[in-house]
């Protein structure tokens, strides 16, 4: 007993801790021997002192304060919420970065606090640390994305020759098999490698935090009547069901990034099923519209679950199955929800199938649906074209040269200007029924969408035309009014697509 008694005096004394006794008063009570060499002051000299000498002057006021409210309501707690916000004094003066524990006690009728006190530097010091190597990080981070941006644009225009210039090989190439053959593989290979730039600099757009929401009313009727077209062909193409639940919400949010995220959605929906449907359907609950993404496909294992959001993460038991992505699709869908104020969960049963969940807070929700703004991009469907004229403004040498070759063995007549400039004579020669093709950004402030007002103003027919851009999604936020016959299509260009706009627009302005 009286050997306890001596360890407990001991361990009281030499504790790792400075340990006090305070009074309700702040008047030290008790210090131990660690008290001396933190503070700098024997234990003796502090009893009977009040607790302020220990505190910089600064916080002295409002360390009355806290110790009034810590009386009237005493308990068990860890000073300051942050460690940086604590600082003792030592005898000398210099202040370090402390780590302080209350707790209360009575003894022999009297309230007191226990007071544990710890020096900090060094955990402040690893914690600035690790600070400055998450910023360094993050700052790596943001020059990889501006990179990756930057290189995944600029090698859209030689892509898009490649696209072309095969597009027009496959065009003159009728009869040999074999070589028909190479094109097609080549063709796909190309679609691929655009796939990935697409998703590349949309990943990089995203991460680079350079883009800001642009919130308008959307519709969901229109973005999924949109969504349907769009994926209505490869899900027939597999036998799959794809079923969108009729609403008539309208979400106060940024069109281009909710489409791309539910693209993703659907797109991987589809992807990893190979038979039965893939369901989008809504639900309200108190505080959420929950859309749900149900496919009855391959499924996740669970222990990949938490790795899917990552970027060029893909599950390797899906390796038996084709691999058609490149694993940025749902990095994405977590990058737009991040910035849209989405949460988004995935549940999942191997062999079963997949649901992945996109919550929207309510407030996001609007009432009225006469009110949205825009409808969905229309998708083009292919219809037979008829051979109108085209007038094409490119200012690259190379993209231009390979879309003449293109739209010419396609039975296009084309005229071809570099730039607004050049194209101002060649415009003042349309007749109706002809189509103008134009590049939106040039080297100046002009852009194709003043080509095409320009031309418009010239003439007493509209003029239907197809803009092209290199990144569809700033010039779809750079146009504020809605543009009539007019198709947005990014580069590079899927030719099918191309080749659709222009049959729609010229079924819709016969010569
Ligand atoms: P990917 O381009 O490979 O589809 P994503 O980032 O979109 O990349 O998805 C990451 C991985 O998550 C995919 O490779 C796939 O293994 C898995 N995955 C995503 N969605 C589904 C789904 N609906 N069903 C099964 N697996 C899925």
């Amino acid at each position: 007993m009286q050997e306890s008694a001596s360890l407990a005096q001991h361990l009281l004394q030499s504790s790792p801790d400075a340990l006090l006794v305070v009074d309700a008063r702040g008047i030290i009570r008790y210090a131990n021997a660690t008290t001396e060499s933190l503070f700098g002051l024997p234990a003796a000299q502090l009893v009977g002192q009040p607790l302020d000498v220990l505190i910089p002057e600064r916080f002295r006021t409002r360390h009355g304060a806290l110790l009034a409210g810590f009386v009237r309501a005493p308990a068990n707690r860890e000073m300051g919420a942050r460690i940086n916000d604590l600082f003792a004094r030592r005898a000398d003066g210099v202040e370090f970065p402390a780590g302080i524990r209350l707790s209360p006690f009575s003894y022999e009728g009297t309230d007191c606090i226990a007071v544990a006190v710890r020096d900090m530097t060094e955990r402040r010091m690893i914690s600035n640390a690790l600070v400055a190597a998450r910023e360094e990080a993050d700052r790596a981070n943001r020059a990889k994305s501006r990179f990756l941006a930057a290189a995944s644009h600029d090698l859209r225009q030689p892509m898009q020759v490649i696209r072309l210039l095969n597009a027009s090989l496959l065009r003159l190439i009728q009869a040999d098999d074999v070589q028909r053959d190479l094109l097609q593989r080549q063709e796909q290979a190309i679609d691929s490698a655009s796939n990935l730039l697409n998703a590349l600099l949309d990943i990089s757009r995203l991460e680079s935090g350079a883009i800001e929401p642009d919130l308008t009313a959307v519709e969901l009727a229109g973005v999924f009547a949109g969504l349907q077209r769009e994926f209505e062909p490869s899900a027939a193409a597999r036998g799959l069901n794809l079923q969108i639940a009729p609403t008539d919400l309208r979400l106060l949010t940024d069109r281009t990034m909710f489409v791309q995220l539910m693209q993703n959605l659907i797109g991987n929906a589809l992807k990893y099923t190979e038979k039965g449907n893939v369901l989008v359907e809504q639900q309200l609950d108190a505080d959420s519209l929950i859309l749900t993404v149900v496919d009855t496909g391959i499924g996740i294992p669970e222990d990949k679950l938490a790795r899917i959001f990552d970027e060029y993460y893909q599950v390797d038991s899906h390796a038996g199955t084709k691999r058609q992505g490149v694993g940025l699709g749902l990095a994405i869908v977590r990058e737009v929800a991040r910035i849209l104020g989405f949460v988004v969960t995935v549940s999942s049963r191997q062999g079963e199938g997949t649901t992945v969940r996109v919550r929207i807070p309510r407030k996001q929700l609007l009432r009225d649906a006469r009110q949205a703004a825009g409808s969905a991009p229309a998708v083009a469907r292919a219809v037979p074209a008829q051979r109108c004229n085209v007038l094409l403004v490119e200012d690259n040498a190379s993209v231009r040269a390979a879309t003449e070759m293109f739209l010419g063995l396609e039975g296009f007549q084309t005229r071809s200007a570099a730039g607004p400039t050049e194209a101002e004579a060649l415009i003042a020669t349309l007749q109706p029924g002809d189509i103008l093709i134009t590049d939106f950004r040039f080297g100046g402030t002009v852009t194709g969408l003043d080509v095409l007002h320009h031309a418009r103003s010239r003439h007493p027919f509209r003029v239907p035309a197809v803009l092209l851009s290199g990144d569809l999604e700033s010039m779809l936020r750079a146009i504020r009014e809605p543009v009539p016959d007019c198709r947005f299509l990014s580069k590079p260009v899927d030719v099918q697509v191309l080749l659709a706009a222009l049959a729609e627009l010229s079924a819709a302005h016969p010569p």
